[in-house]
């Protein structure tokens, strides 16, 4: 399995700087690209494809060469579709050296899923109009979004502590909840209000970046060495889990980890969002460009007439408050057991996460991944809804013999957060 760094390389575009200073004579002008991808161990040219694919075609633009068997499966109800769409297209048996090339595949059992599936998909045929926001959600968001826009206008103007506290956690909320869903496609069903809601997390990441870190290194991989969210060890700053190797470092983990997290956050929009410029597709290079110009004229502006603290506090409360809410979801120690079957992909998918319930007037603080697990299992389906399949999932859980972790409250799944943390201090 590769990290995200791997997959880096696994890209044409990053080929054509190794080594290989003139391009071939075909790349500028016989035109078309082709675009392989694989699913089950064959590799399909979708080139012709993506333009008709109902979901968009900009679900595939992070994809190229990469195994999509994990997304396939996430984001439609049933298979039969995709896969008749698929025997239509021309195809090749994955070749052996193919592994090294698109090792982000994971070798998953799907048995169990597509069962839990097949039910959760019955009872949204059943019982919800819709399983992407409703007018109740778009009203919410739309008072969130005033909010948001009330506190960058005083940012802007006359940023204090207070303001850019405030807008830093409160963007974390509004942009988390409109842009990670929009980028799950789970908003609406016309694939380009997903993707124009998408671009709301500028100035604070590219989407593209967020698109290849999370929903295909995260969400197709789960807590495993791929996912970079969890395999933190590779810089050497930190683990999440007591299998990681150890460093003397360590010892203090449980005390610079969410500074740390914080910075790694801020990390990715100010560093990585611009450097996955060239490496990704040329339409991660236009986010990334987005990105810049949106990102020196929100920060910079604030930056030059009133100093960096205040762009940087308003990028550590974002950090902080995002780290909060999302890492006591994935890593605690039951989420993070060796003896999680991972090659199960519904197994992995739910024992790798933790829910806790949250009052119904707080929900919006946590943008709706207080249901991490029905989150992992069902990305395509809007968090709102996720409340109603958590009833569904039990059940399957319960009879099944799967574990399925839930906590009383926020502060009980905090306390496993800290606790797994000071766990992990420990050689
Ligand atoms: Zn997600």
């Amino acid at each position: 399995m590769r990290s995200g760094a791997s997959l880096l390389q696994s890209m044409p575009e990053i080929k054509k700087t190794q080594g290989h200073k003139t391009k071939p004579k075909q790349s500028k002008r016989t035109d078309v690209r082709r675009m392989k991808v694989l699913y089950k161990q064959r590799k399909y040219d979708v080139s012709n494809f993506i333009r008709r694919h109902p979901g968009g075609a900009h679900v595939f633009r992070n994809l190229e060469g990469q195994d999509v068997t994990p997304f396939v499966h996430l984001y439609h109800p049933c298979l039969q579709k995709p896969e008749e769409v698929l025997k239509t297209l021309p195809s090749e048996p994955m070749r052996c050296t193919d592994h090294v090339s698109y090792s982000s595949s994971y070798p998953y059992d799907y048995t169990l899923y597509l069962e839990l599936k097949e039910r959760v998909r019955s009872f949204v045929d059943a019982h919800l109009s819709t399983s992407k926001w409703t007018w109740r959600n778009w009203f919410r968001h739309a008072w969130m979004g005033v909010v948001y826009c009330w506190l960058a206008f005083l940012y802007l103007t006359g940023p204090t502590f207070c303001v850019c506290v405030f807008l830093g956690v409160w963007s974390c909320c509004f942009l988390s909840s409109v842009c990670h869903e929009a980028l799950h496609n789970s908003v609406s069903r016309t694939p380009l209000v997903n993707q124009c809601l998408g671009y709301g997390m500028l100035p604070f990441l590219s989407p593209s970046l967020w698109d290849v870190d999370h929903n295909i290194l995260h969400h197709g991989h789960v807590n495993t060495d791929t996912d970079n969210d969890f395999a933190l060890f590779r810089s050497g700053m930190g683990r999440n889990s007591r299998s990681h190797p150890y460093r003397p470092w360590y010892r203090f983990l449980y005390l610079y980890m969410w500074p740390l997290a914080c910075l790694v956050m801020m990390k990715k929009g100010i560093y990585k969002s611009v450097r996955c410029m060239g490496h990704y597709s040329k339409h991660a290079d236009a986010d990334s460009i987005a990105h810049c110009i949106t990102f020196v004229a929100f920060f910079g502006y604030v930056g030059i007439v009133h100093g960096c603290f205040y762009p940087l506090l308003v990028l550590a409360s974002f950090g902080l408050y995002f780290v909060c809410i999302t890492q006591v979801n994935h890593i605690t120690a039951n989420n993070t057991r060796t003896d999680i079957d991972k090659q199960d992909f519904c197994i992995n998918q739910i024992e790798s996460s933790t829910n806790y319930r949250v009052s119904a007037l707080s929900s919006f603080l946590f943008f709706g991944l207080n249901y991490q697990i029905e989150h992992h299992l069902f990305p395509g389906i809007s968090t709102e809804h996720h409340g109603r399949i958590a009833e569904i999932v039990q059940a399957f859980c319960a009879e099944k013999n799967i574990r399925y972790n839930l906590k009383a409250s926020y502060p009980a799944a905090f306390r496993d957060y800290f606790l797994h943390l000071v766990d992990c201090s420990k050689p």
